[in-house]
């Protein structure tokens, strides 16, 4: 039992755009410590040693593709090599019956920023790692997901899902009237409400599984893996009923609004480019919009 080539082709190519984001992107094989190689359709064992590149004899303690691996779940670390900082990012993947780990490595010694806490440099590792994860990853006014994360962990979900043979679901939401609020209460108010309405969107979806990001200005998608059209229905119904209900306070103003959402739904089987998807799923909001807002259209 082994890859299946096809599989193996459509991971890669779906991959390559994160080529472009990173220095180095390999395929590890965590239990035997090797890096594997991709040929002319063939993943080949190399007589590469994972834990080399970093100029050590033995594995990481804090080996980030076996805990990817054995966990099934994404994780980042910071390293330190010599005088750079990188930034490595372990993705489980299983195709067929083997499991891989696809390993994103950065030099954010350039852009690593180190953060000061009452004039003192913050030396602990964990705050460094979490604070450096959040500046690369979350909105700051929101404190949800960027479109940095989308642009890098979309089209990983979408081949994930693909190979696991499951249906992936995104949701867009869009405010109604939003600039109506900025305009009456002014932009303060309209920060919090955007605040407020990202984590209300936050609330309605599955912690770990599902995320929420900011993908524009009053704008958010949010990701649903193994996930049907008629749940992720509910889910974006359940969304905009609970923002209809929400009493939005500001300055002892009392403010209503309302959110259109679009829905898409995505076969395993699906060769769609991203930006073909993402206007579905944008067309769909389009539509919502068209049909009076405060409405939830799904394809
Ligand atoms: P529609 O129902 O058609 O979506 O109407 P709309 O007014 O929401 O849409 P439009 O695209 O005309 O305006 C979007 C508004 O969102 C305008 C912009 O000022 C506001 N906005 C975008 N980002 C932010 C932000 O970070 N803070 C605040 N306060 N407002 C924002
Ligand atoms: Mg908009
Ligand atoms: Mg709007």
């Amino acid at each position: 039992m082994g890859l299946k080539q096809e599989e193996l082709i459509e991971l890669l190519t779906g991959l390559k755009f994160i080529e472009k984001t990173y220095e180095i992107m390999r395929i590890i094989e965590p239990i035997k410590k090797k890096v594997l190689h991709y040929q002319e359709s063939k993943i080949i064992e190399t007589n590469l040693i994972c834990h080399h590149f970093w100029k050590k004899d033995q594995a990481c303690d804090n080996c980030v593709s076996l805990r990817a691996y054995t966990e099934n779940e994404v994780f980042i670390k910071i390293e330190y090599n010599a005088d750079k900082i990188y930034m490595v990012t372990a993705i489980p993947l299983v195709l067929s019956d083997t499991s891989i780990v696809v390993e994103l490595i950065k030099d954010v010694s350039k852009n690593m920023l180190v953060v000061k806490k009452d004039g003192e440099i913050e030396v602990d590792v964990h705050s460094v790692i979490t604070n450096t994860n959040n500046l690369l990853l979350k909105d700051h006014l929101t404190n949800v997901f960027n479109r940095r994360f989308i642009d890098e962990r979309l089209q990983v979900d979408i081949i994930n899902n693909s190979i696991k043979k499951e249906t992936l679901s995104l949701i867009m939401a869009d405010i109604d009237f939003f600039k109506n609020i900025n305009d009456t209460y002014g932009h303060i108010a309209g920060d919090c409400i955007l605040k407020e309405i990202a984590s209300e969107l936050v609330s309605c979806t599955r912690e770990g599984k599902d995320w929420v990001a900011r993908y524009g200005g009053e704008e958010f998608l949010i990701c649903l893996p193994n996930t049907d059209k008629n749940s992720a229905t509910e889910v974006a119904e359940r969304m905009r009923t609970k923002i209809e209900k929400r009493v939005f306070e500001y300055d002892e103003k009392k403010i209503a609004l309302t959110t259109s959402f679009g829905v898409h739904t995505l076969d395993f089987d699906v060769s769609s480019s991203l930006d073909t998807i993402i206007n579905s799923v944008d067309s769909n909001l389009y539509s919502a919009k068209r049909s009076g807002r405060n409405k939830v259209i799904s394809s």
